[in-house]
C-alpha cells in the first residue's frame, strides 16, 4: 500500500468509502461487508469514510460494530454533518459518535456543500461549533465535501484554513466539467484533497469496446478501472482516494493498484484523455440545445432538456431517468411524441429524436 504523510499520520492513498456496502434483504450484509473491510484493513487501508445518510444510517452502525475488532489508532475514521438530513448539528454529532463507538473522529466534514447549502453551514453555526469540537480534541481535522460551483467554493474556502476537502474527481469530469478549476482552487488554498467518485460510480470501470481497446493496447496488464485510479493518484494535491468497494474483486483490484508504483506518464495521460473523448462521443447525443426542433413539435416536448437527461443517463446510469424525469421542465413528456418526425427535419445534428424519446418513455415506466 502506498502511504502519504498528513500531519504526522501515514494515510493510505486508498480509502474505503462505506456508502455502497453489499446488501442483503435491504440491509448491509454484515458477513460479506465485514470480510471486505477486513481484507482492506489487512491490505493496508487506514482511511474509512462514512456519513449519517449512507445506507440510511446503517453504515455508521455497521462500522461501529466491525471496527471494534481493530485498535482505534490503526485507522482514521471520517464522517460528516449533513445539514439536509437535520439542521441540529449538536445532536447529530453526539449520535454519530455513539453509533460509531468512539469519542473522537479523525476527519469530520460539512457534507456536500452546494450553491444552496454552503452559506447555511456557516450562518447556522455548524462550522463554528465543529471548530470548537476540534479545539476540544473530539475532531482531529475539519473539512468539507463539495458539489458547489467554483464561485461558491472560492467563497467557502476563504472562511478559515480548512484541514482538507473532499471532491468528486475523475478524468471524465476533469475533461468535461469544472473539476480542474475546483482542484486548482483547493490547491491554491493549500487544502489537501480526498477524492470521491474516482471511477464515477463504477462507470469508468468499463468504457465502450473501442475506448477500452485503446487503453488495453497501451497497458494490457492494467484494468480499465485502474486507469481512473492512476490518474487521480498522479495529481500532487490529492491525499486519499476513496473507493466505495462492494465486492471482494474490487477490493483486491484496488489493493493491487495501490500496492504497485503508479507509473503514470504524461503519455498515459494523453492516451486516457483520448479514450475519454472517444467514449463520450460514442455515448453522447450531440445535441447543441439550439431548440430548432422545439419550434415544430406539436406535443410541446422540450426536446433538448430530455436529451440532456438521456446523455446523463449514459454516463451516470439508467436510474437517473426515473429519478430526475419529473424535474425536466417540459409541457409534453416523451410519451406524448406522435412520431411525426417534424423535429428531425429541423435538427442540424441529424439526431433521430423520436427513437430516443421512445427509449426515454420505456425508461420512465
Ligand atoms: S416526432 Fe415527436 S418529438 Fe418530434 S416533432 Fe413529432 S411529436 Fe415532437
Ligand atoms: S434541433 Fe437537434 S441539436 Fe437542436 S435542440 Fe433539437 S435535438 Fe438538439
Amino acid at each position: 500500500m502506498e502511504y502519504k504523510q498528513y500531519n504526522g499520520f501515514g494515510l493510505s492513498r486508498l480509502g474505503y468509502g462505506a456508502m455502497r456496502l453489499p446488501e442483503k434483504d435491504g440491509r448491509i450484509d454484515r458477513e460479506v461487508a465485514s470480510t471486505l473491510i477486513d481484507k482492506a484493513i489487512k491490505g493496508g487501508v487506514t482511511y474509512i469514510d462514512t456519513a449519517v445518510v449512507y445506507h440510511a444510517g446503517d453504515s455508521e452502525v455497521f462500522l461501529g460494530e466491525v471496527l471494534k475488532n481493530y485498535s482505534r489508532d490503526s485507522y482514521c475514521l471520517a464522517s460528516k454533518f449533513t445539514i439536509n438530513a437535520s439542521p441540529d448539528y449538536k445532536t447529530m454529532f453526539e449520535e454519530q459518535l455513539q453509533r460509531l463507538g468512539t469519542d473522537y473522529l479523525d476527519f469530520y466534514l460539512m457534507h456536500g456543500i452546494g450553491d444552496s447549502t454552503a452559506q447555511r453551514y456557516i450562518d447556522e453555526g455548524a462550522v463554528d461549533y465543529f471548530l470548537e469540537q476540534k479545539r476540544k480534541g473530539r475532531i482531529r481535522f475539519l473539512g468539507f465535501s463539495t458539489h458547489a460551483s467554483p464561485e461558491v467554493l472560492k467563497k467557502f474556502v476563504s472562511h478559515h484554513q480548512w484541514d482538507f476537502a473532499q471532491m468528486q474527481l475523475n478524468y471524465f469530469d476533469w475533461n468535461f466539467s469544472h473539476t480542474e478549476e475546483e482542484y486548482n482552487i483547493l490547491r491554491d488554498n493549500n487544502i489537501p484533497i480526498v477524492v470521491m467518485e474516482p471511477v464515477r460510480g463504477g462507470r469508468l470501470a468499463d468504457l465502450t469496446p473501442e475506448a477500452n481497446a485503446m487503453l488495453k493496447v497501451a497497458h494490457p496488464e492494467w484494468s480499465i478501472a485502474s486507469w481512473a485510479f492512476r490518474f487521480v493518484r498522479s495529481l500532487p494535491q490529492v491525499q486519499v482516494i476513496l473507493s466505495g468497494m462492494t465486492t471482494l474483486n474490487q477490493v483486491e483490484d484496488n489493493l493491487a493498484t495501490f500496492s504497485s508504483d503508479n507509473n503514470f506518464t504524461e503519455k498515459d495521460r494523453e492516451i486516457l484523455f483520448e479514450a475519454a473523448r472517444l467514449f463520450r462521443s460514442q455515448v453522447h447525443i450531440p445535441c447543441t440545445s439550439c431548440r430548432y426542433c422545439c419550434e415544430t413539435c406539436p406535443s410541446e416536448i422540450n426536446i433538448p432538456e430530455w436529451l440532456k437527461l438521456y446523455n446523463r443517463s449514459k454516463i451516470d446510469g439508467g436510474w437517473v431517468i426515473k429519478r430526475f424525469g419529473d424535474a425536466v421542465e417540459s409541457k409534453g413528456v416523451p410519451a406524448d411524441c406522435v412520431a411525426c418526425r417534424e423535429c428531425i427535419k429541423q435538427c442540424p445534428q441529424g439526431i433521430d429524436i423520436p427513437s430516443l424519446l421512445e427509449e426515454l418513455t420505456d425508461a420512465l415506466r
